[in-house]
């Protein structure tokens, strides 16, 4: 019997896996109350009961394969040809082109343990400042925001039950019911106390069905929400003055901003009513406890950093960050995108978000890495860059990737796709043949997570511990044994341990001292607490629940109140394509499916298409019929699924399949450089090949152009 924890969401559910034969079957397992269990009883969804589903599953890669690329054909070759294979073209195009020809990719579902590895990897044995991952198309724009408002970034600055303790959660643009299910439960809580539940979204999904008032917006619209709503309050005299005057700066400005953004006006912009957004203000105004929570569906614009700070602006407003039960947070998506973001993975940073270009971190990092400080080079370019970058004269011509299936998760993904391909050399890290893996020149087989240990860190900032359950198939190695393995091909300076243990002790010593301070976190520990919240300086400090109590992490130990205004989307609606697209995932799958689409107890229904019945009945579609779903960037057909709870004006289409992400627009926030996957313009008609007697009797294949 092992005690772990999920492998997918940054919920990271507790489980007991237990062997039986061949067989491995999950058990939920209760954390401590208070935490995020949401019952003593523990609790999964159904991504999670399935999670062994891969486990010898028949698409399982077992050996290295390398492509040969005339042909097209794979071939399986040994393992030390296959590095010895990547590690020589890594050189060689090192020797021709200098260092930063190379590039690295990650992602946010890697353990602490790869992420800091990886970080290293990239800088002191390929020595390239190329290296960005996934998670910065995840909450980059709340990491960004909550930098410039509190001075750190951690998601949740206290434990996700303390949602059932507030008195009213604002949920924007979160669709917390179905993609965490069990965190829903802390909702229903809340109401059971009496409390109240905001939802706004685009859509009604499974969240808004629990609200007590819900809001339907414009896709690409939270932020002026955000003005309006903040507008209200100080017109009331809600704002908590003392608060402010004691615990803020900057709030005056941010105070003049909202002045033009009556409620009529920002009804004329998000399509929320005056109406709702004063029933809004007075349930704010009226509780001693609010707490705002954002997500994806307002992190992923090319405003995103804005939307989040304008938010952060209503709860300074109120009083709220560091009040108990109360406050700002991100609900983070992936396994580890929290820990993914600490530890150097991204562009600009160093493990403990020590930041790349500070002479003291530098000197810091480089000693416990055995390197002298020029040796690290700077600052590269952020994800969506990096890949735009691929192949072209100025970027790089080589790429690892870990943990990523950009082919499906990127912006712009045909564009990208291109970029991959034009690559004089691609290697990838999967367990299965993805769709990123088979436009590869070299897959290298690896571990999963029951067959391999290492610590996450949850949406609470909290670090647990994954532990290995099952042996490995013959043939796959973990990525910290590819690491390690080129390193010494590459000549890498310092030690490259492949014990994730030993790579969390040096972990903790490269973020001792930092933000995110793992010091005094060991395996142990860990085992011994089920989980520690960082900061966590030395062995006798009991780790952080809850921040902010005393003091923000800024250099005064005030938040920065942070005066934003409304531009819009990148691309709005036009004549061509006058609707907006929005994409999001559901219950049964998670990010690019590379793993649940291939489980046989999850259902997968491939991609659809949902519009309103109004939209449907403009273009002549009923349910099932197929249609095409046009952008500037790409098309995609899928069959229809006609619902009223999205807009009409709104087109919606999950992201875990091919197709959605060729429709998604590149446009970067510019602070964050999160692309702006939540909004675009789109046109959509029945697909003529669809030839269905039902669409061609009524005669109308023409779409909603004009
Ligand atoms: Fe796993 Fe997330 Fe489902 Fe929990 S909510 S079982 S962590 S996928």
């Amino acid at each position: 019997m092992t005690e772990t924890h999920c492998p997918y969401c940054s919920l990271q559910c507790g489980m007991t896996l237990n062997r039986s034969g061949r067989t491995l079957e999950v058990q939920a397992r209760a954390l401590p109350r208070n935490v995020h269990s949401p019952s003593e009883e523990g609790a999964l969804c159904r991504k999670g009961w399935t999670a062994a589903g891969l486990r010898g599953h028949r698409e399982r890669i077992t050996t290295p394969m390398v492509r040969d690329r005339a042909s097209g054909a794979w071939r399986a070759v040994e393992w030390d040809d296959a590095l010895d294979l990547v590690a020589g073209r890594l050189a060689a195009l090192r020797e021709a082109h200098g260092p930063d020809v190379n590039a690295v990719f990650g992602g946010g579902g890697l353990t602490n343990e790869k992420a800091y590895q990886l970080g290293k990897f990239a800088r002191i044995a390929l020595r390239t400042s190329q290296i960005d991952y996934n998670g910065r198309w995840c909450m980059s724009s709340a990491a960004s925001a909550g930098n410039q408002a509190f001075g750190i970034d951690r998601g949740l600055p206290f434990p996700l039950a303390d949602i059932e303790q507030t008195d009213v959660v604002v949920l924007v643009g979160s669709n917390l019911a179905e993609t965490m299910p069990p965190a829903a439960r802390h909702l229903d809580r809340l109401r059971e106390r009496g409390g109240r539940v905001v939802v706004i979204d685009p859509r009604r999904t499974a969240t808004a069905e629990r609200a007590d008032l819900f809001l339907q917006p414009v896709p690409g619209t939270d932020l002026p929400i955000a003005l309006g709503v903040l507008h209200l309050l100080d017109a009331a005299g809600a704002v908590d003055e003392e608060y402010v005057a004691a615990r803020t700066s900057g709030f005056e400005q941010v105070r003049q901003s909202v002045t033009g953004w009556w409620p009529e006006r920002v009804e004329r912009v998000t399509g929320v009513t005056a109406t709702e957004l004063r029933e809004l203000a007075d349930l704010l105004a009226g509780a001693e406890r609010v707490m705002v929570l954002t997500a994806r569906g307002a992190e992923q614009h090319s405003q995103g950093t804005a939307t989040v700070l304008a938010w952060i602006n209503v709860a300074l407003a109120l009083g709220m960050p560091g009040k108990p039960f109360a406050g700002y947070g991100c609900l983070t998506g992936q396994g580890n995108g929290q820990g993914g973001r600490e530890h150097g993975q991204k562009a600009d940073q160093l493990p403990g978000y020590r930041m790349i270009d500070d002479p003291a971190a530098r000197a810091h990092v480089a000693a416990v890495w055995g390197v002298e400080p020029e040796v690290i080079p700077g600052k590269g370019r952020s994800a969506y860059e990096l890949l735009d970058a691929l192949g072209t004269p100025e970027g790089p011509r080589s790429l690892l990737v870990f943990g990523s299936n950009i082919v499906v998760s990127a912006p712009n993904a045909r564009h990208v796709t291109e970029r991959l391909e034009s690559l004089d050399l691609l290697v990838v890290c999967d367990l299965v043949m993805s769709e990123t893996a088979a436009i590869a020149d070299v897959v290298l087989p690896i571990t999963q997570w029951a067959e391999e240990s290492g610590t996450m860190t949850n949406l609470e900032g909290r670090v647990i511990l994954r532990q290995r359950a099952v042996t490995p198939p013959e043939g796959v190695r973990s990525d910290l044994d590819v690491i390690a393995g080129l390193a010494e091909r590459l000549g890498a300076p310092g030690v490259w341990s492949t014990e994730p243990e030993e790579v969390f002790g040096e972990l903790r010593r490269a973020t001792a001292g930092s933000r995110a301070d793992y010091g005094g976190i060991t395996y142990d520990r860990i085992r011994a607490e089920d989980g520690v919240f960082w900061p966590c300086p030395d062995l006798a400090h009991p780790g952080t629940p809850r921040l902010f109590a005393e003091a923000f992490a800024t250099p005064d130990g005030r938040a920065r109140a942070v005066a934003v205004d409304h531009a819009g989307a990148a691309e709005e609606p036009s004549a061509a394509y006058p609707l907006h697209l929005t994409t999001g995932r559901v219950l049964a799958q998670y990010q690019s499916g590379a793993q649940t689409r291939r489980i046989k107890d999850l259902p997968d229904d491939g991609p659809f298409v949902e519009i309103h019945p109004l939209l449907a009945g403009r273009i002549g579609a009923v349910d099932g019929d197929l249609v095409h779903v046009a952008t500037p960037r790409g098309e995609m057909r899928a069959p229809v699924r006609v619902a009223e709870t999205i807009r009409p004006d709104t087109v919606f289409v999950p992201f875990h399949w091919v197709g959605a992400n060729k429709l998604t627009n590149d446009a970067l926030d510019p602070s964050s450089r999160m692309p702006e996957f939540k909004v675009c313009a789109c046109a959509v008609s029945v697909a003529p090949a669809a030839g269905r007697a039902a669409s061609q009797q009524r005669g109308t294949a023409a779409g909603v152009r004009g």
